[in-house]
């Protein structure tokens, strides 16, 4: 597979669209930092795709991943939570939640409402994180 044609350089480095191609010498050094906080495959594979690119990077990191004895564990830990229905409300604004997310490269503060005969309102707030 090609992509020299997707290929920039800007000051000395070489892009693949927003992500820096990672020289053959550093490529273990990324790999490491990549994994460095042993988020799991997809969080690895996630961090990666915002930054850097190699071929075979991705093959890397599932290698790496699924080697690593944290990552396993902390993958065991991490299972879902059934959901929980919460009791009818006496009044609005009785139960509000937040939550961040990312979209399609867009940070996102969640603001949701539960109002009084459950009814829902939900508002995506755009947000800076730095
Ligand atoms: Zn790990």
């Amino acid at each position: 597979m090609t992509f020299a044609g997707e290929l920039a350089e800007v000051d000395g480095l070489v892009f693949k669209g927003d992500r820096v191609v990672v020289p053959r010498d550093a490529r273990s050094e990324i790999l490491r930092r990549l994994h460095s906080s042993h988020i799991g495959m997809n969080g690895c594979i996630r961090r990666a795709r915002e930054s850097v690119f190699y071929p075979g990077l991705t093959a890397d990191i599932k290698r790496v991943v699924s080697a690593c004895a944290i990552c396993a564990e902390h993958q065991a830990m991490t299972q879902k939570e059934p959901l929980l229905p919460y009791a009818a409300l006496s009044r609005p604004w009785v139960r509000v939640g937040v939550d961040i997310f990312t979209l399609r490269g867009q940070d996102y503060l969640s603001l949701i409402i539960t109002a009084m005969y459950c009814d829902v309102k939900l508002t995506y707030l755009y947000v800076t994180i730095c």
